[in-house]
């Protein structure tokens, strides 16, 4: 099958799933008046992938030589990962920053998951690989797209998913038949499961043997019976393009994943009870999906510094000292969050025949722009000035005699339009003060793990001992036996 028109994949969501928005159920989330704008939205990776099948930045050619979309290539070695990262930036530039994530995040969990089967397979007698790789060909081949369903509910943070009081806050195996296994729970925020093809479901944590009912990995079609999303209206409001001019057309949408005794047939089950595997697989998919994140965040980044720059100017103040070291500030955060992904991908290791990015450096990247985050909006915040959130609305605006009124105040430094400045507050306001600057601001912090799990990673994965040498040798002490 050729790469789907965004038509194609549009028609394709319309196949009963199930999906509740806002107390009602939405039988075309295509048609529904805000979760078609995220529909519209993810379209945008078949969109460009279709408008130009001979760019090899969005189309590559499988091993039978047919075209297929790039995010599907599995990285041999850095080169790979580099593109992978250049055709994140690309598509999620293209959207005005905001990644569509729905071939990114799938392909990752296909990496993750074809190096954990091929261990299983070795350690345990299994024959994972093969169904990893065969569910990979099929949506490959049939250019679906996909979510990723990792986050369980959780429940009590603190105990084990077998220690819960409720069994059902982390998805689970309720029973098996000759044909497959029954999985029942709940994971949560799953970004475009609504606009997806394929649910990708994956361990969230390690497990212990009595979690071992826990452990388990599947692909489910999204209107497979039994399965509900609830579909989250958070962040996106906006219906105005002047007031809202980026969270009126685009939106990323979160659902709670219900799986209420969906029957997954076993061509589809790729964990089944190895709880042993379980933590290797929440953490090898991380470690691809981290790059993922860092690579969606830098136009994102630009897009901050762009508004700030652009605002400055519209103020008559790009000289200032202080604004000189914001816009500083802001450069420095988007170079060090795009190099470590520069190097995450240079410096990558081979696991199963698969690049996989640095994990210390993806790690390190994710952790230093979500820390960073909330200073870099202060500073666009404060390059702007209070009109952003004091501005008129678009009604008065359209308003002949009140625009007539209010222009004459408005304007910023001769030569720039009232008009102008006030659209790149509304910008600013968009990205930096409204529900959508909220969400990205929760988004920066917990999307693809909070900032302890990035110290956790960084402490399992640095070998403290040659460091505590070189210490001891320059201490002139013995060091710890
Ligand atoms: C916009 C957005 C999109 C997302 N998209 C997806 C997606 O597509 N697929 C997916 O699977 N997930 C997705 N996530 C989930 C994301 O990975 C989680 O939000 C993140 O891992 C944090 O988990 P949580 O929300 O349950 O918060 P919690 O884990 O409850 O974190 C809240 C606080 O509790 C702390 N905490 C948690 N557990 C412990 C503990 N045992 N001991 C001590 N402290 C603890 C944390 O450090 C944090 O400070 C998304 C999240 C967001 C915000």
């Amino acid at each position: 099958m050729p790469l789907r028109s965004p038509e194609q994949f549009l028609a394709s969501l319309r196949d009963g799933r199930r999906v509740v928005y806002r107390g009602q159920a939405v039988p075309d989330v295509t048609a529904h008046p805000h979760l078609g704008r995220g529909a519209r939205h993810v379209a945008v990776d078949f969109r460009l992938a279709h408008e130009q099948p001979a760019n090899p930045l969005l189309v590559d050619r499988d091993e039978h030589g047919h075209a297929a979309s790039r995010y599907f290539t599995i990285p041999a070695g850095a080169p790979d990962l580099l593109r992978r990262r250049d055709l994140i930036e690309h598509v999620t530039r293209e959207a005005r920053s905001f990644v569509p994530l729905i071939k990114e995040i799938g392909t990752d969990a296909f990496f993750a998951l074809m190096i954990v089967a091929a261990r299983m397979d070795r350690a345990l007698g299994t024959a994972y690989r093969e169904r990893v790789r065969a569910c990979f060909d099929r949506c490959r081949d049939g250019d679906l797209a996909m979510a990723v369903a990792q986050t369980d509910a959780k429940g009590d943070r603190s105990r084990r998913p077998s220690e819960q009081a409720r069994p059902d806050v982390y998805v689970h195996r309720v029973r098996e038949t000759p044909g497959g296994i029954v999985v029942r729970g709940a994971k949560a925020h799953t970004t475009n499961a609504v606009f997806a093809n394929e649910i990708l479901v994956v361990p969230t944590r390690a497990m212990t043997q009595a979690d071992a009912e826990y452990a388990v990995a599947v692909a489910v079609p999204a209107n497979a019976p039994g399965l509900t999303l609830v579909a989250s209206p958070r962040g996106f409001s906006a219906t105005s393009e002047f007031d809202n001019p980026l969270s009126s057309r685009y939106s990323l949408t979160e659902s709670l994943t219900i799986f209420d005794d969906v029957f997954v047939p076993w061509e589809r089950v790729f964990l089944c009870g190895e709880w042993q595997y379980a933590g290797a697989l929440a953490r090898t998919f991380v470690e691809f999906h981290r790059f993922t994140a860092v690579s969606y965040k830098t136009p994102l980044i630009e897009l901050l510094l762009g508004a700030a720059a652009l605002i400055a100017d519209y103020h008559g103040m790009a000289a200032a000292a202080h604004a000189r070291d914001k816009l500083a500030r802001l450069i420095m955060y988007l170079q060090t969050t795009r190099g470590l992904t520069t190097a995450a991908a240079s410096e990558c290791r081979a696991a199963e025949g698969i690049a996989v990015p640095n994990v210390l450096l993806t790690n390190a990247a994710k952790y230093q722009f979500a820390r960073g985050y909330h200073d870099a909006v202060r500073d666009v915040q404060d390059l702007a000035g209070g009109l952003v959130v004091t501005g008129p609305a678009a009604e008065d605006w359209e308003a002949p005699d009140i625009r007539a009124l209010i222009e004459p105040y408005l304007g910023g430094r001769e030569g720039t339009s009232a008009e102008d400045r006030l659209r790149v507050m509304n910008l600013i306001r968009d990205l930096a003060a409204s529900d959508l600057g909220g969400y990205l601001e929760v988004l920066a912090i917990h999307a693809e793990g909070s900032l302890e799990t990035q110290k956790l990673t960084v402490l399992a994965d640095c070998d403290l001992e040659p460091l505590k040498r070189a210490a001891a040798r320059a201490a002139g002490v013995a060091g710890p036996p």
